[in-house]
């Protein structure tokens, strides 16, 4: 058989593996690409075909994993597409929410693009059509009970302890009468979230598809998270200032309402001091996990046997509209604000931080992944200011980086769940990381575990035969557009030169023009100095 790595190699982002045996044809994972605008230009690359796809297994419900279902489906494919009871919900949701902001991606590129008289329209991505469209293809399978999508291959799908719904996947493939056994790990969970139950135990394979998200670090444990979020609470309470949290609508926000609930319990949050949940897609969210409750883990059973609603706070407020969202901010106090996007490169948090990152006295709480590339990273990283809707602002916020949310598994917890198939001779494809983090991960699982391992590249196609040292295709240099440094660098050099010997008659102008051209070179300026910052 043959797998091809469609994303999530080398990067995060866009996790899907096609894979080919006898006549079957099927993807794990159709995830969206997201970063760069390199990186996101692989969401518009027919790298496959997805019309001869037979079918589609699905990990979680994620963007990062599921963001391109509507695509393929634009792109023609008709199979069934199989995941978790409440993974086919928060899909329902989520999908929907993808395609309306793609719709307004394109529409605001097209007014761009109107306003400089270029005529050609841009097409979205996909549109809520495809996204309703899609959905209609979902098959639920539930947990631990073994399927057959095909005559040859055969799924199990094993809680992974990650979001609501999230699974881990064994996949059985018969060919020739031999049975090839892969596991997908998906995302793998953190163990001790507050909602959902613990990772399954892993079973035996010949050929472990594994994420590295975290492979490189440790999270704080849960306890000390929530005192750091109490902490960020009466530092800002107490100075009359906004704690706004980014957060995913999906999981993330549902574990802090659970924590603010924990520590209104405790006496930590202030009565006064109303939370804002401002994401209507959070709030769609919320109703899922409450529709899903049987999926939570026994403590939170418990919970709502005895009549207790986790999700629920005496000053909660669901702002579904903009009008309210943006009364937020000109209410002034204190209040905590849950929204979206997770990582501040969309949606309703980019105004919350424009309103409040300069503020002293406020503090913006990440509890989260910050990828390469997005605001969030930036901040967390210590920029002095940051550019957000067109506009510098100044961080004089204080910035609490709380790692014990995290929906991921931290180092030794990854290394923790492999431990029982160390030394087994599965084989190791390291997926779903950045660079670092995987290259630490895989060394660590050599040394510590004595299994082979191995860090496919985008585009990267293996031959997999169990017994058999699998063979790797190199994948085609399109996966990797050479980038001509020297070129580039000439190129701005001569540009300066030619500046210059402009400049030098800028005194001939009106004061008006000369005070234009300070402006704008003013701007070229500070975007050089930030780059060279970064660099
Ligand atoms: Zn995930
Ligand atoms: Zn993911």
């Amino acid at each position: 058989m043959k797998i091809r790595f469609m994303g999530a190699a080398q990067t995060v982002t866009g996790s899907c593996y096609v894979i080919e045996t006898g006549g079957t044809r099927f993807a794990v994972d159709c995830g969206m690409h997201q970063g760069n605008a390199e990186i996101e230009k692989r969401n518009y690359s027919n790298e496959y075909d997805p019309s001869r796809l037979d079918f589609i297994l699905v990990t979680h419900a994620h963007i990062d994993h599921s963001g391109l279902l509507p695509r393929v489906h634009a792109d023609g494919f008709r199979g069934p597409v199989y995941c978790t009871p409440p993974t086919r919900d928060l899909l329902e949701i989520m999908l929907l929410d993808s395609a309306h902001i793609q719709e307004m991606e394109a529409e605001w590129q097209n007014k761009k693009r109107t306003r400089h008289g270029d005529a050609r329209p841009v097409e979205p991505l996909y549109t809520s059509a495809d996204a309703e469209a899609v959905t209609r293809l979902i098959r639920p399978v539930d947990y631990r009970e073994p399927f057959e999508p095909a005559g040859n291959v055969r799924v199990t799908y094993r809680d992974a302890g990650h979001i609501l719904g999230s699974a881990f996947l064994l996949v059985e493939i018969t060919e020739n009468g031999d049975t090839t056994r892969l596991v997908f790990s998906g995302d793998l969970g953190r163990p001790d979230q507050l909602l959902i139950r613990d990772p399954s135990e892993l079973v035996s394979a010949h050929y472990l598809f594994m994420e590295s998200t975290y492979g490189d670090r440790e999270h704080k444990d849960e306890r000390k998270s929530r005192d750091e979020l109490a902490e960020a609470i009466a530092y800002s309470y107490g100075r009359g200032e906004k704690v706004i949290i980014p957060a995913f609508a999906v999981e993330r926000t549902q574990e802090v309402l659970y924590s603010l609930h924990l520590l209104a319990k405790d006496g930590r949050l202030p009565a006064d001091m109303p939370v804002y949940v401002d994401s209507p897609l959070a709030i769609k969210a919320t109703e899922v996990f409450r529709k899903n409750s049987k999926y939570f883990d026994e403590q939170t059973q418990a919970l709502y046997a005895a009549g207790e609603d986790p999700l629920r706070l005496p000053n909660l407020r669901y702002t579904q509209e903009t009008r309210e969202s943006q009364a937020i901010n000109t209410t002034p106090g204190p209040a905590v604000v849950i929204s979206a996007s997770g990582m501040c490169n969309a949606g309703r948090i980019k105004h919350h931080l424009r309103h409040n990152l300069w503020r002293e006295g406020a503090s913006i709480v990440f509890v989260g992944y910050q990828g390469q590339g997005t605001p969030g990273r930036r901040i967390v990283d210590g920029v002095k200011s940051i550019r957000i809707l067109n506009e510098e602002v100044a961080v004089n916020a204080r910035i609490f980086t709380i790692g014990g949310f995290s929906a991921h598994a931290g180092q030794s917890q990854i290394m923790a769940w492999l431990e029982s198939q160390c030394g087994t001779g599965v084989e190791v494809f390291l997926v779903h990381g950045e660079e670092r983090a995987q290259k630490t991960l895989a060394a660590l699982i050599r040394e510590k575990c004595g299994l082979k391992v191995r860090i496919p590249a985008y585009l990267e196609e293996v031959t997999l035969k169990a017994g058999t040292e699998p063979a790797a295709v190199a994948p085609p240099a399109k996966a990797r557009p050479e980038i001509d440094w020297t070129y580039l660098a000439a190129e701005t050099e001569a540009k300066i030169a030619e500046l210059n010997k402009r400049l030098a008659h800028m005194d001939e102008r009106s004061w008006v023009d000369q005070s234009d051209v300070r402006d704008r070179l003013l701007e070229i300026h500070s975007d050089l100095a930030g780059l060279i910052s970064e660099l």
